[in-house]
């Protein structure tokens, strides 16, 4: 069964166009029941953090991309982290050369810049390439040497991409390019190369723009006389105004997401669209994400990162039962109410509150703002609202309502609505004439859930409470 991977390099937050690249490849392992291996590529030294690690580990927990090997996970085909892994891109680099297909490369970098020079003299326009010069040169011990590939000098490379088709290269269009530095750490290529060999990755998915590498990279499977995976290169997630998306155009690092108060499942529904579809279908659960993917359905088209469109996808997800359920609402919601001071919450309580504010929150950070008077011993009132309602005028009928639901026979929400209404009628009043000034009495707000779920919600006892403190 498949082995797919997601090989993020740990120099700063995960960005959403790395968590589009993830998902990709854990819905086709999860659609096969195939593996979905987390490796980490830190061979870059200066810029990678054991914190950033942290945080790749961290956000994919949080977007429920849960990974089959790697870190922290364990697996056949570790270690699963570059840094962990150098004698074995030694011996690998070791065999190449044993078997021709590599060599020891002398060469300083004073060397290297004098031959750019020389060519840059007699071809300004020329696009500087290894020369060759230790292609055939004998071992230098105890000279430092980085290992080069003995790139083919001649022929086409052809492979069919899964999304982009028959791809063709002149491999003439290959240099000698560097395996392993003089300090024994890979390049990119190499590194990738022999883990996704060795761990038996058969199909690498990632974004296009590292399909200048593919070639290369295949050209090291067959001098490894290794099988080459399948390759699916997926389009890139653009800036509105067509840049290469980043921090400038709005927030790219999914945690923040997060902290705005967007569910996981609504990132992935979002991150989807961008190389995939279904029809014209946007809404969907991460179950039916898994049912309906291919790579068939996979297009070429670059896609433009559209706030508005993933607000609305969350708000889809906010507002249906089915694509979140009551229990985990009340769960992701409760660390945004805490954030606000209320903790300790029953969480069958905030479950019971939750209808008034399903159909209209925006985030799960609107939503605790919107449920937050329901938990305070005290609504925290809004200037303006007090000041415009809870006038002295309006003291009399707090009262008066107060003390007439105070009879009602049942709190239930129509009960209520009933007996008021009534109430009102007899008096040739409208519901107008007193909502407002009942609504920040109870919410210390002007804008809230309807007045009977508040009341409905909040109890007799403290409903009450509210009601007279307002008239006082
Ligand atoms: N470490 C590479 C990156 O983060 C992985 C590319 C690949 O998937 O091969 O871009």
């Amino acid at each position: 069964s498949t082995r797919v991977r997601f090989a993020p390099s740990p120099t700063g937050y995960l960005h959403i166009g790395g968590v589009r690249t993830a998902l990709f490849n854990w819905l086709w392992a999860r659609k096969n029941r195939g593996t979905f291996v987390l490796r980490i590529e830190d061979t870059d030294q200066e810029r990678s953090t054991d914190a950033s690690k942290q945080v790749i580990f961290e956000s994919l927990s949080w977007l429920g991309l849960d990974w089959d090997e790697g870190p922290g996970v364990g697996g056949n085909y570790g270690p699963y982290e570059q840094m962990a892994r150098l004698s074995i891109y030694k011996e690998y680099a070791e065999r190449l050369i044993a078997a021709g297909k590599a060599f020891r490369c002398y060469c300083t970098k004073e060397d290297l810049d004098k031959a750019r020079e020389a060519l840059k003299a007699k071809d300004p326009k020329a696009q500087f390439r290894y020369p060759g010069t230790c292609r055939d040169r004998r071992d230098q011990p105890d000279k430092p040497y980085v290992v080069r590939f003995k790139a083919p000098e001649e022929g086409t490379l052809t492979y069919v991409d899964k999304v982009f088709g028959e791809v063709t290269t002149p491999n003439a269009a290959q240099q000698d390019f560097v395996l392993l530095r003089s300090d024994g750490v890979p390049l990119y290529n190499f590194g990738a190369v022999i883990d996704d060999h060795l761990m038996e990755i058969d199909l690498v998915a990632r974004g296009r723009d590292h399909m200048v590498n593919t070639p290369p990279q295949i050209l090291l499977y067959q001098a490894l006389g290794a099988k080459v995976p399948d390759f699916a290169h997926l389009p890139m997630m653009l800036a509105p105004n067509g840049e290469k998306l980043s921090k400038r155009h709005g927030a790219v690092n999914v945690l923040e997401y997060r902290k705005e108060g967007y569910t996981p499942q609504a990132v992935l529904n979002y991150l989807v669209r961008f190389g995939w579809s279904h029809g014209d279908q946007e809404v969907f659960s991460l179950k039916g994400l898994i049912d309906a993917f291919s790579w068939e359905a996979c297009g070429r088209a670059d896609g433009k990162f559209d706030t508005k469109k993933f607000s609305a996808i969350l708000f889809e997800h906010l507002k249906s039962p089915e694509l979140l359920p009551d229990a985990e609402y009340v769960q992701r919601l409760l660390p945004f109410l805490e954030a606000r001071g209320l903790t300790g919450l029953d969480p069958a309580k905030v479950a019971g509150a939750l209808y008034t504010v399903r159909e209209r929150a925006t985030s799960l950070k609107d939503a605790a703002d919107r449920l937050d008077f329901f938990f305070r011993d005290e609504p925290v009132f809004d200037e303006k609202a007090a000041t415009k309602f809870l006038v002295p005028a309006s003291a009399e009928s707090l009262r008066a309502v107060a003390t007439l639901l105070e009879g009602t026979p049942e709190w239930t929400e129509p009960a209520l609505e009933q007996r008021l209404v009534q109430w009102l009628e007899e008096r040739g009043l409208q519901m107008k004439d007193i909502a407002q000034a009942a609504r920040v009495a109870l919410t210390g707000r002007s804008a809230t859930p309807g007045l009977f779920q508040v009341l409905y919600v909040l109890g007799k006892d403290v409903s009450l409470a509210r009601l007279r403190k307002g008239a006082e």
